[in-house]
């Protein structure tokens, strides 16, 4: 008597939206910034190469993708990158933007920490100096 054994290929777990968003996200490098055309400085989104065709690229602005599952009216995992992407860069900027703030402020307090070094060598301050030190002598 035989026996057949099938042998099936394990069955890989699908993952979720969120899940793929998250690798899309992890290999961002190989995303491509889109341009208006006459515009070139602005972005208008990205181009994120598909999950499933190698070479294709799905043009996303977090908001909208062209890919089969946001025409079919699906959240897609590249419009949850990108948005992600997005408010990631966002933050970094404002945490940038904080950081030069902060560094203007600093500036302004070794500003005014310098001009009190300058005043005090003034010549009343001068003076001053010379009061004391006659003083000791
Ligand atoms: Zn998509």
């Amino acid at each position: 008597m035989t026996t057949a054994t099938a042998t099936r290929k394990p069955r890989q777990p699908r993952l979720t939206v969120a899940q793929k968003a998250e690798a899309l996200l992890a290999n961002s490098h190989l995303w491509l910034r889109a341009r208006a055309i006459g515009n070139t400085a602005r972005c208008i989104g990205y181009l994120i190469p598909s999950n499933t065709v190698g070479g294709k690229y799905h043009l996303t602005n977090g908001k909208q993708c062209d890919c089969k599952a946001a025409r079919a009216g699906r959240h897609c995992c590249h419009v949850v990158a990108a948005a992600a992407y997005i408010a990631q860069k966002r933050a970094e900027a404002a945490q940038a933007a904080a950081a030069a703030a902060a560094m203007l402020t600093d500036d302004a307090a070794h500003f005014t920490r310098w001009s009190a070094t300058v005043d005090a060598r003034t010549p009343e301050a001068a003076d001053a100096s010379d009061v004391v030190l006659a003083g000791v002598a």
